[in-house]
Parts: structure tokens; sequence; C-alpha cells
């Protein structure tokens, strides 16, 4: 293998390709899916795309995996999946083998929806909604194949290769590389189109990487594919200084650092997939985000390191966290408390968030982002076993609310902003100095909105 310039291993001797990901809005109408074939067709460097189920067809199938055992109920979640589906497929031109595909798909949907009711799983959880985007590729690869593009839709689960966790599965970068290779000899000349979300684990079980893992999969499949960028086109033009729908005065931001951009992910901008940027990161990858709806409004670029670098970026908001204080006067000037904690927290697969501690007690916020999408919980079987350890306090129903910038723990006054916009607001932690790219703290849910809206006024109005 080559090795370049930049001293990483070259993955993938093709000339330049790269990689598109339309999400379910993208693709979620016959009238979606044109715009972002046309998408395609603007930027012929588009060698491999990766989409979403279409819009509301994910929720769906999650319902019929809990199991409804209301034969009613069941019935018209089925319908309504059908008949997104069926609406596409109606105002495509005629082809018997795409209709032959969906409708074997959604005989598997009714199957496994049965099976649902009896034993509900989270490998079947993860079997039925990777329907929802096996349905999709073939919607969407007819349509490009009308147009006239080479398309050729393949099965991601053959390349993206997972562990075995259900739901939440992680991903197998040397096995999806090594498997990405045998897809060369047809990027040369094809536009191939394949799932985002789904993958297959050793055994070939179908996995999913959580909720809005599409982003992910397409990072992932550009960085095994050696691609030289990744578009994510979405419903919005872009990354925005925050969410418009809380600040009106929210305005989008042309250029942004990989670094910025996976704090604005992870602290709840709902852009991208958390993971997103790790594969871009990795291979030094840009990153396009774009509204497939309106790509003349611009979008956001993500690289390495953005032309500007200003002091307050952008504000994420993420709401629906837990919160858990532990307290136990053995840790006062002890050692070993917090390893112990740790301990038991990752026996569970708990992931950490922010962290805060005093003498005696920790408080710290819990990261869940699995297919059911579900707000964060202590299991009671960790509760039981933390509180042989110390007093154990949850706390639901608050927010974090994360300001992004550059050089924030090396600025004097950075975090004035911060307390001034807490005017009506308690604080129930602070994180700060840990990253020179954010300062975040955990407020009641009730006045995160107000919080932000402060913020932004302060720093971007
Ligand atoms: N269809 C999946 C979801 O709705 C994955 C994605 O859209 O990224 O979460
Ligand atoms: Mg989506």
């Amino acid at each position: 293998m080559s090795t370049s310039s930049k001293g990483e291993k070259d993955v993938n001797p093709l000339p330049s390709i790269s990689v598109a990901k339309f999400g379910g809005t993208s693709v979620g109408t016959f009238a979606a899916m044109q715009q972002s074939a046309a998408v395609i067709m603007r930027h012929p460097e588009t060698r491999f795309v990766v989409i979403s189920a279409c819009a509301g067809v994910t929720n769906h199938l999650i319902a019929l995996a809990q199991g409804i055992k209301n034969d009613v109920l069941r019935q018209n979640t089925l319908d309504a999946i059908d008949a997104i589906h069926q609406q596409i497929l109606a105002a495509l031109p005629a082809c018997h083998h795409t209709q032959e595909a969906v409708r074997t798909l959604h005989q598997q949907i009714i199957s496994l929806s049965e099976q649902a009711c009896e034993a509900p799983s989270e490998a079947l959880t993860d079997a039925l909604v990777a329907c929802g985007e096996l349905t999709s590729t073939h919607l969407f690869t007819r349509l490009l194949v009308h147009l006239g593009l080479p398309a050729a839709r393949i099965d991601a689960r053959e390349y993206l290769k997972t562990d075995s966790q259900f739901g939440h599965a992680i991903p197998d970068i040397a096995l999806t590389q090594q498997q990405c290779q045998r897809l060369n000899a047809q990027l040369d000349n094809h536009i191939l189109v394949t799932q985002g979300f789904i993958g297959a684990d050793k055994e070939g079980r179908t996995t999913t990487l959580g909720r809005g893992g599409s982003d992910y999969s397409a990072a992932l499949f550009a960085e095994a594919l050696g691609a030289t960028s990744l578009a994510i086109w979405t419903d919005v033009p872009g990354i925005y200084t925050t969410d418009p729908r809380l600040a009106a005065k929210a305005r989008p931001i042309a250029e942004i650092s990989f670094s910025e951009a996976s704090e604005m992910a992870t602290f709840g901008a709902k852009v991208l997939h958390p993971s997103t940027l790790l594969p871009a990161v990795r291979q030094h990858i840009p990153v396009f985000v774009g509204a497939a709806c309106a790509p003349e409004k611009g979008g956001t670029w993500i690289r390495e390191h953005a032309e500007s670098s200003p002091l307050f970026r952008a504000i994420a908001l993420r709401r629906n966290q837990t919160m858990v204080t532990l307290t136990s006067l053995t840790m006062f000037q002890a050692y070993g408390f917090l390893a112990n904690v740790f301990a038991i927290l990752a026996r569970y697969q708990i992931s950490v968030d922010l962290i805060t501690t005093s003498e005696v007690s920790v408080s710290l916020t819990l990261d869940q982002t699995n297919t059911q999408g579900e707000v964060p919980r202590l299991p009671d079987a960790a509760l039981e076993e933390l509180s042989t350890l110390c007093h154990v306090d949850v706390c639901q129903h608050l927010a974090v609310v994360a300001l992004i910038g550059n050089e924030m723990r090396h600025t004097p006054g950075a975090v004035t902003p911060v307390f001034n916009a807490l005017d009506t607001a308690t604080l129930r932690m602070i994180c700060y100095g840990a990253s020179n790219h954010n300062v975040c703290m955990v407020v009641d849910d009730d006045s995160a909105t107000e919080v932000v809206q402060r913020l932004h006024t302060q720093l971007f109005e």
C-alpha cells in the first residue's frame, strides 16, 4: 500500500470520488427524491450515495418492533408505511423488479412485526427497522436509473461490518475497509446507492448504528472508499449559530472546523449525527452540509481548519438529559471511589457525558443515542450497585446548553456571557476547561430555550 504526503495510508487508489448522503426528508416523497436526484446530477463527482429511510418510516417501524398487539393498530401502522412507499412507487415509471422488491420487503415487515408481538428483541428491532432503508434505496435507485444515471443499488450489510450491539452497533473499521475494496471496480462506471444506518455483524445479522445513523454510515463509507469529500444533504441549509427554531436571528455558518462541528453534533445540534465526523477527521475528509431541497442556499463546509476561529461560534441545546449525583462521605480525601463508580457504569455500558466533582460528591450526565432514542436512564441494577457505594440521586427533565467556540479556556471573560444569560434560570452544572471549544451548562429543561435565546442575543445578534 502506498503512503500519501500526509502520512496516512492511501485507502484506495481511485480517482477522486465524493460520497453524498440524503436524509429521510430528502427521500420522503417522489418530489423530494427528484430534488435529491437533481443534486446528484449537478455534482458529477458523486459516485456513492447513502440514503435514509423515507421520512416517517423508521418511527413506524420502531413502533412495530415494540410489538403492537392490537391487530387494528398494527395494521394501521403497516398501512402508513406502505402508503409512503406506494406513493413514490406510483410516481415512478413502472418497473417490475422494483415493485417486486418493495412488495417482498413489505411482506418481511409484516412477518417481523408479527414476530415482535410474540417476542420483541433488539436483534429483531434492527432487522425490522432496516427494512426502511432497504426499501428507500430500491425506490431511489430506480429514479436515478430512470433519469439516465448509471446507478446500482448495493446492500450495505455486505460492506459495513459492525459488532453485535443491536441498536447501537460499533463499526469494525478495518473489516469495513477491507469489504469496500470490492467496490472499486464498480465505482469506475457506476453511481452506487446504499442504505445508511444499517450494517451486519460477523454472523451476518442486521445491526443499526443508532437513530440518525445514516450520516455516520456515509462518513464510514467515505473513509473506507478514500473519498475526497462527503456531502450530507438534509432539510436545512447547513449549520447555524443555533437552531433557528429557537432563535429567529440564527445565522448560517459558511465554514467551521472539525473540532467545533464535533462539539455541536455532540451537544445536540441535530444537523449531524454525533459520530459522523470521526471518520472524516481520521481521513481529513471535508464535509459539506446543505439542503437538498434548496441547494442554491449554500451550506456549511466542515474542514480540518476553518479560516476564521471566533471565540464564540454557536450554541447547541440537548434536551432530555439525566443527571446522577453520587454522594459519599468516604470519598473525602480517599482514593478509588471514582474508579469504583466508573467500573459499575462501564459494566452497564453507560456512557457518561458531563461530569463535575466536589469533595464528597460527583455529578454526571448520561448519554444515550440508541435506535429507540430513549431518554437516558440508569438501569435499576446499576442504581442498586451504585447505592451500595454511595447515596444516589437521579434528576431528569434537564437540558445541556453548550456554547461552542475557540480558545475558550485561554480567553479572559469567556464565561461571562454564560452567567449573564442565566438571570432567571438555575444553573445545575457547568463544565469549563476540559475543552478549548466549549462551555457546557446543565439547566432545567423549562428554562433552556430562554437561556439559548439570551445567549444568542448577547453573542450573535
Ligand atoms: N432512518 C434512520 C432514522 O430515522 C437513520 C437516519 O435517518 O439517519 O433514525
Ligand atoms: Mg434521518
